[in-house]
């Protein structure tokens, strides 16, 4: 498959390349030439398909022939080696729960098989790729462990200093091999835009091969449609008109869902659930699309001023406001609201969910008003525990830790710390 910028001043890519760039040279998002539907046959024996086979099936038309069906098939299987639970709240929804990878975020299926990818493309190279990142959180946990021990890859992440939970620090900063943390004497803007000028610097860049690993990259967003495909095959035939309602920063996830849906998934409705940084509903009330200054939140990962992957749903509806409108509602929510949902989700259904999962109930909660034949599945992108101040502030429990954290919280952390961008520099060029 081949793929294009949707500044239309590229050339055409390959999915190698464009796994490789992340971003094409005109600064736009790469996006698929074609998306073909599946066959009719595929949605109505869904639930005779294993998970493995259904995602491959999703997917090999935006990679092959360049990686082939074998090695396919096997990056596919390595990504998908945790569960995704659909758990019933009460008869009008449920709740996917994406937290049973390595990192407990969403963000490990894009982790995971991204670094597969470029695995895969970096084998026969002797040149070196460096994955350089900005995390505010779960993105550099997700990526680092993906990529461990990936052969001819080294990941250098940077974090804001006391910016990130003590979990997602410890996961940031204690898996070693080919995993460098940095932290940064800073804020996550800081972290940013050292990543934005490192890939600017001609000095480093005719060094060293450096790639991004956000949501902008296609090898990171297109696999998240796999779970969207898994909850209609568990729902299949016991709901009657499905709705997503996914708490969405830069939506990329929700995006994946839209695929999904073109692929001829029947998904009734799509609902994209935010805290204040409401970028997308304020435009769906005035048709002004108008980036905003993020503020923030106890959803800290929803912390978005103006969200990268929007142009690609704008795209996925031939950038027709009403029929993006006729798929899609947007909310948006305080912390206080979010808090009660926490309490509600406890104290009433004896559900623990976390900040961001919670935001995706009230969406559902609301849409549900005035479509209350629907049943909504929302997405619980993150395990409770990685916001366990937050979360158990709110619930007065102690919420049990998991296995996944157990194993990282006493081990040493292990970081460099730096305050400037030439200090960056020179630890990409000794
Ligand atoms: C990244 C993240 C989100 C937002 O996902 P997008 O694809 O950026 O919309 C939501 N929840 C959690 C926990 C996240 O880490």
């Amino acid at each position: 498959m081949n793929y294009f910028s949707l500044n239309h001043n590229s050339p055409i890519s390959t999915f190698k390349n464009a796994v490789i760039r992340g971003i094409a040279p005109d600064k736009g998002l790469y996006f698929p030439e074609k998306i073909s539907p599946l066959p009719r046959a595929f949605f109505e024996n869904i639930d005779n398909i294993s998970n493995v086979e259904i995602a491959y099936q999703a997917i090999c038309q935006f990679i092959e022939p360049e990686i082939p069906e074998k090695d396919l098939r096997k990056i596919v299987e390595e990504t998908l080696s945790f569960d995704f639970p659909v758990v019933p709240i009460n008869d009008q929804i449920s709740t996917l729960e994406l937290f049973h990878g390595p990192t407990m975020a969403f963000k490990d299926v894009g982790g995971r098989f991204m670094a597969r990818c470029l695995g895969y493309f970096n084998k026969d190279s002797n040149r070196e790729v460096t994955v350089l990142v900005a995390t505010s959180g779960d993105t550099g946990g997700a990526v680092a462990h993906g990529f461990l021990g990936v052969e001819g890859v080294q990941v250098v992440i940077l974090y804001p200093s006391g910016k990130v939970s003590d979990i997602q620090e410890k996961q940031l900063t204690t898996l070693g091999q080919n995993i460098t943390a940095l932290e940064v004497d800073g804020v996550f803007d800081d972290c940013q835009a050292m990543v934005k000028s490192a890939f600017l610097d001609e000095e480093i860049t005719s060094n060293k091969q450096l790639t991004s690993a956000n949501s902008i990259n296609v090898a990171r967003w297109l696999p998240q449609m796999f779970y969207y495909l898994f909850t209609y095959k568990h729902l299949k035939g016991k709901v009657k008109n499905l709705v997503f309602s996914v708490p969405s920063g830069n939506y990329g996830n929700i995006c994946a869902g839209f695929v999904a849906q073109k692929l001829g998934m029947p998904a009734k409705h799509f609902i994209a659930s935010n805290n204040i940084n409401d970028v997308v509903p304020r435009y769906f009330k005035t048709g002004v699309y108008e980036p905003l200054p993020s503020h923030q939140t106890i959803s800290n990962a929803m912390d978005v001023g103006d969200p990268s992957n929007f142009v690609r749903i704008q795209e996925l509806f031939n950038n027709d406001f009403d029929q993006l409108r006729s798929n899609l509602t947007s909310y948006s929510f305080t912390d206080d609201e979010t808090k009660e949902a926490l309490s509600e989700l406890y104290y009433t259904y004896g559900y623990i969910a976390d900040p961001h999962g919670a935001v995706g109930y009230l969406g559902a909660k609301n849409y549900l008003k005035s479509n209350p034949k629907d049943h909504v599945v929302f997405l619980e992108t993150a395990h409770p525990t990685k916001f366990l101040d937050t979360v158990e502030g709110v619930i007065n429990t102690n919420v049990v830790l998991p296995p996944q954290i157990l194993e990282v919280i006493d081990k040493k952390k292990v970081a460099t710390s730096i305050a400037t961008y030439d200090e960056l520099k020179s630890f990409l060029l000794k």
